[in-house]
């Protein structure tokens, strides 16, 4: 039996250069290790016909559904800063693009689906680790607001990767808006191929910013959703981790999960993954780096900007440089409202950035801190209470003159500060024991973190901070 989704693939309609067509590669004994129905449903797929043999089956890569015109895309590059002129989909394949049951359209890919073209010297795969870390984590991001990739399905391969030794394989089934990189418009631009720059500008501005007019529009719009999305990021002291050109993607959703982390004890110069030796993506690093992200972009789209080079430099210029007060308005919206205001004076970003401070000095637990608003329970995070208390003080000023109810602020706290962030520490425990087989710590940071800004007193072991030998600084690359 062949599964029917409803697929319609524009990006394969696209030229043969955008992609390589190519089917997964199968695995030897696929099994389920997690579906996510509500989403499923969604997409309009059906959870139980995806959960039977035959659902797996392509969950895995071991088949495919009526209408699939698999393909990897291929893109290029600054990672790191430094330039790669040919990545592209190494161990990804796009099986097709679902028009859900509200119009919107989404990409089904696998992830860890075996070698491609773009592969160079890796094997295709992912492992488990990598694959759980994506799923628990673009779903808690979903959950906590943020614009970003989902995830499907998990499945387990039967087969083994080898990474630092032997590791179980797994492939992630991802939805997003689209696959359109930076990276992807840098591929073409360094190629000097300007019809296909032009069919990608006109693809991605049809799907992402359809109120958009032209690459400038297109442009313009990218920059205001990156500035958005990074603010949300710090609002919620996420890191990324891999903030390169190719892992940005154009329509300002997160993706590509690699080693990125929530900050458990607050400072600015947080730095997880193994590979950023010099903190070039550091949490207080990740709004510049956007920027630059979004130059990029830029000078990839000039030559498509119109015959009059310097007049396409010059809208190019001012469309990048709308994104710092882009994101100063969003970062200051967004801590507006995890200090509970429902309005705006002058002083409240540097409100906002006092209590920072503070709390990086005090090495503050950057989620318990700001929930702690509203039970008063904030000051605990404060090996020296009285430095939150003196803040507290201006605070409680700025609320009083705001004149609202303690009920209505308290209640704007909450839907502003989650309870739940996925810790570091309980991912790499649920990953330890789904490598044992024990899927049970897996599914229950799953459900808890469905719901982040719910107070469930069952779920108050997933809340606590990591003790200090539990406590996870360095985190890996998903390969
Ligand atoms: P990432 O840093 O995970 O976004 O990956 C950067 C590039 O490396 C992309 O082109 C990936 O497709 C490729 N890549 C990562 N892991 C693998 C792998 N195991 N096999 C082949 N290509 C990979
Ligand atoms: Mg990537």
């Amino acid at each position: 039996m062949t599964l029917h989704w409803p697929l319609d693939n524009s990006y394969a309609r696209l030229p043969p250069r955008f992609y390589s067509r190519l089917a997964p590669t199968p695995v030897a004994a696929p099994s389920l290790i997690a579906l996510n129905a509500p989403l499923a449903r969604d997409l309009g797929l059906d959870p139980a016909a995806l959960a039977a043999p035959e659902g797996v089956a392509v969950l895995a890569g071991n088949a495919l559904p009526e209408g699939a015109e698999p393909l990897a895309q291929v893109y290029a590059g600054h990672q790191f800063g430094g330039w790669s002129p040919r990545l592209g989909d190494g161990r990804a394949i796009l099986l097709g693009e679902v028009v859900a049951r509200d119009g919107r359209r989404f990409d089904i890919q696998l992830k860890g689906a075996g070698p491609t073209p773009y592969s160079r010297m890796g094997d295709g795969r992912a492992w488990l680790g990598p694959v759980l870390r994506e799923y628990l984590v673009s779903e808690a991001m979903h959950a906590l607001g943020v614009p970003t990739t989902r995830a499907l399905a998990a499945v387990a391969t039967g087969e083994t990767v080898w990474r630092e030794g032997p590791r179980p394989g797994a492939v992630l089934t991802r939805v997003a808006s689209s696959h359109i990189r930076v990276g992807t418009f840098q591929y073409f631009a360094a190629a000097g191929d300007t019809e296909a720059l032009a069919l990608l500008a006109e693809h991605a501005r049809a799907r992402h910013f359809p109120a958009a007019e032209g690459p400038l529009g297109l442009l313009a719009a990218a920059v205001e959703a990156q500035a958005r999305l990074v603010a949300r990021w710090m609002a919620l002291g996420f890191v990324h981790g891999v903030m390169n050109t190719d892992n940005a993607h154009v329509g300002g959703e997160t993706i590509d999960y690699g080693p990125c982390a929530f900050i458990d004890a607050y400072h600015p110069d947080k730095v997880f993954s193994s590979i950023d030796s010099y903190g070039r993506y550091a949490y207080a690093k990740q709004p510049q780096i956007a920027l630059w992200n979004m130059a990029q972009l830029a000078s990839a789209l000039l030559p498509v900007m119109g015959e009059d080079r310097a007049a396409a430099i010059a809208a190019a210029t001012e469309a990048v440089h709308r994104f710092a007060p882009a994101y100063r308005a969003a970062w200051e919206d967004a801590f507006r409202a995890k200090l509970g205001l429902a309005t705006a004076e002058p002083g409240d970003a540097a409100l906002a950035q006092d209590l920072l401070d503070r709390m990086a000095a005090a090495g503050a637990d950057f989620t318990r801190t700001f929930r702690g608003l509203a039970s008063g329970r904030a000051r605990e995070e404060f090996r020296d209470p009285g430095a939150f208390d003196a803040w507290a003080e201006a605070w409680a000023a700025r609320l009083g003159r705001e004149g609202a109810s303690p009920a209505a602020a308290a209640a704007r706290l909450r839907a502003a500060n989650p309870a739940l962030i996925p810790r570091n520490h309980r991912i790499e425990a649920a990953i330890a024991a789904a490598v044992t087989g024990d899927l049970a710590p897996f599914r229950r940071l799953a459900a808890a973190l469905a719901r982040p800004f719910d107070d469930d007193p069952s779920f108050d072991d997933l809340r606590a901070p990591p003790a200090p030998h539990e406590e996870v600084r360095r985190t890996f690359c998903g390969t």
